[in-house]
């Protein structure tokens, strides 16, 4: 039975992987931080298309969170088999010269540490060598990691530099494991990340100069993140989808 982990599940991209596992049938874990009502909402509407889901509170910063994600979602549904690592934030736009330490920290720390912790949770509990079933795993990193980000967050495009490089490396890695471990990487997705980044316009303002013309949806940026995580993706890793409507 496929078992699906998704770090931030309870809103935007990580809400609509897990809608979309849920409707194919898969049992879904989905982690949030803050917004338990988001949380309970995805859980819920997975439940009601005749899914299955739990809700797991969770920061991925802080290790011990991360290892009792993956604890209370085993105790739930059984042996983990799909983890998407897709929980990140961005700051609000700032030239790199004038960014605080606090704020690159607090970036480096939930996007590149949160997603660490995550990846090799998911490597302990998935390696047919350690015990576990094996799978898939999908990081979820960012056009940023190309495109650098000027003028906006830097330190989030170096963040998801850290990711494109831990997806070749853990992919290499355990390869021979039974686990694939691939990444997607949005461009401008219309989600509530933009507003938390003071923004909230951003993904249809710049979206509109992307060479498909609009921003993408949170189902489309899942659509890429379900192929790779299924069988159909079973001769792909290391691999990355950019699904930046061509930017
Ligand atoms: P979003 O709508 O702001 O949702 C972020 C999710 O991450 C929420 O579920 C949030 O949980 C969770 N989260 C944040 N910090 C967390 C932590 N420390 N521990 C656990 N969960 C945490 O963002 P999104 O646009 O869907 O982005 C999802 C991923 O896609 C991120 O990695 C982002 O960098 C990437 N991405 C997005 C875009 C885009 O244009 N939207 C483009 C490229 C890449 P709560 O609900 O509890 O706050």
């Amino acid at each position: 039975m496929a078992h699906l982990v998704v770090t931030g599940g309870s809103r935007g991209i990580g809400a609509a992987v897990c809608r979309l596992a849920g409707a194919r049938g898969w049992a879904v874990t989905v982690n949030y931080r803050d917004d338990a009502a988001a949380a309970e909402a995805t859980a819920s509407a997975i439940r009601a298309a005749g899914g299955r889901a739990v809700v797991v509170k969770g920061d991925v910063t802080r290790e011990a969170d991360v290892i009792a994600l993956f604890d209370e979602a085993a105790r739930a549904f059984g042996p983990v088999t799909h983890v998407v690592a897709n929980a990140g934030i961005v700051a609000p736009a700032s030239k790199f010269a004038d960014m605080t330490a606090e704020r690159m920290r607090r970036v480096i720390d939930v996007n590149v540490m949160g997603t660490l912790l995550t990846a090799r949770e998911a490597a302990r509990r998935l390696s047919t060598v350690r015990g576990g079933p094996g799978g898939a795993i999908v990081i979820v990193s960012s056009m940023a990691s190309r495109l650098g980000s000027p003028d906006e967050y830097i330190d989030y495009a170096a963040s998801k530099g850290a990711l494109d490089t831990l997806t070749i490396g853990l992919a290499r890695e355990i390869a021979a494991e039974g686990v694939r471990v691939n990444a997607v990487r949005p461009g401008l997705i219309d989600t509530e990340i933009h507003a938390s980044g003071g923004a909230p316009d951003r993904a249809a303002r710049l979206g509109a100069a992307a060479p498909l013309g609009r921003a993408g949806t949170a189902e489309e940026a899942a659509g890429a993140v379900l192929w790779l995580l299924s069988d159909a993706a079973s001769y792909t890793t290391g691999s990355f989808i950019d699904v930046s409507g061509g930017r």
